[in-house]
């Protein structure tokens, strides 16, 4: 059965011409800075950041773990908010690796923190307090539903930052797709921040990896605290060419996978017992890949029917996709480089299907 993965879209297979790139790729030793593609890699992916340097690391959690104990140290905080990925989903890492404390802060419905917020939550100097190194944003927002913070916020964010001597890390997992949804260029969205991840091995569909860009200083201690990470990885020029093919090949088309996602989210709609929004806000429209949406079982005269049990119903109709967030009823669905607009109107076939109990 051909089977329509919505789960992430992690879940892309290199393409036989991204496969031809890895085969051809030269190598060296990159631990001695002496792979020739990871440094091309590095210069390419800095210069769409409008970064100094850039770091190429093993995935996402590795970059955000990395920028984080470049930032700060033992005993020192970072704002960031309630709905981040590096506050629900990387191991705690913060605290774990880098002694970091995290006070976290209520996410809008857009993704957004208040930056009035942030201002009340930065540290005076004072010996009871933690020291208020870092503030974390997220763009895309994932468990905000795909949202998408302006440069105008982020700018405001960097602006105050500044003022008040503390750094801004963005995790930028998705920011290309931010880009591409609002029409420009990724610099604007990064040139307020100081250090900045973006993920190859999602929707840009390379098989592994993710980069970490900031200033030369920046990438400098970076490498080191990447080294004791175990993140150190020799002829990695293998899986780097994959990463240029991606940003050369894969970023421009991030925008069919959002009209494939609005199709969705609007086929959704129309069904009665599911409602689009990420925790259960209704008044973010989907802009990027990501669609969330809330599954009402007793609508349906089935009121045993959440997020699990419909999960397993499209299974068996060959469509993948998750429960997730704390709602029981909320599922994600993520539209990538693998799924075809004919697969959306396939996967609304099934969802259809699988709300009548059968
Ligand atoms: C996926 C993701 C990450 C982590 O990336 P991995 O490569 O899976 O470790 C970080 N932040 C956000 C917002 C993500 O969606």
């Amino acid at each position: 059965m051909h089977l329509i993965d919505l789960r992430s879209d992690t879940v892309t297979k290199p393409t036989q011409e991204m496969r031809q790139a890895m085969v051809q790729a030269k190598v060296g030793d990159d631990v001695y800075d002496e792979d020739p593609t990871v440094n091309h890699l590095q210069e390419m992916a800095a210069q769409m950041l409008g970064k100094e340097a850039c770091l190429f690391v093993a995935s996402g959690t590795m970059g955000n773990i990395v920028a984080i104990l470049t930032h700060g140290g033992r005993g020192d905080e970072m704002i960031l908010g309630s709905l981040s990925h590096t506050f629900l989903y990387e191991g705690g890492a913060a605290a774990g690796l880098a002694g970091i404390h995290s006070h976290t802060l209520s996410n809008r419905p857009d993704g957004t923190i208040p930056v009035e917020a942030v201002e009340e939550a930065i540290r005076a100097d004072n010996v009871h307090f933690p020291r208020t190194r870092l503030i974390c944003l997220e763009n895309t927002h994932n468990r905000c539903g795909g949202t998408i913070l302006t440069p105008e916020y982020c700018d405001a964010v960097g602006q105050l930052a500044r003022s008040r001597g503390i750094a801004v890390h963005l995790d930028g997992a998705r920011l290309f797709n931010a880009a591409i949804a609002l029409g420009i260029e990724p610099l604007k969205l990064t040139r307020s921040v100081d250090s900045v991840m973006v993920c190859l091995s999602k929707g840009l569909g390379a098989p592994v990896g993710s980069l970490l860009c900031g200033s030369r200083k920046f990438i400098l201690k970076a490498k080191r605290m990447r080294k004791i990470v175990g993140g150190g990885m020799r002829q990695v020029g293998i899986i780097a060419a994959a990463g240029v093919y991606s940003l050369e090949h894969n970023i421009d088309r991030l925008a069919e996978d959002h009209k494939n996602a609005s199709r969705l989210a609007e086929g959704i709609d129309a069904l009665h017992g599911l409602t689009c929004g990420a925790e259960g806000d209704t008044t973010q429209p989907v802009k990027t890949n990501l669609v969330y949406f809330k599954v009402d079982g007793a609508a349906v005269g089935d009121p045993s029917l959440d997020a699990r049990v419909l999960s397993t119903r499209l299974r068996t109709r060959g469509v993948l996709a998750n429960p997730l967030g704390s709602d029981p009823n909320q599922m994600r669905m993520v539209t990538h480089l693998d799924v075809t607009a004919q697969d959306i109107e396939e996967a609304l076939l099934a969802l259809k299907s699988s709300l009548k109990k059968t």
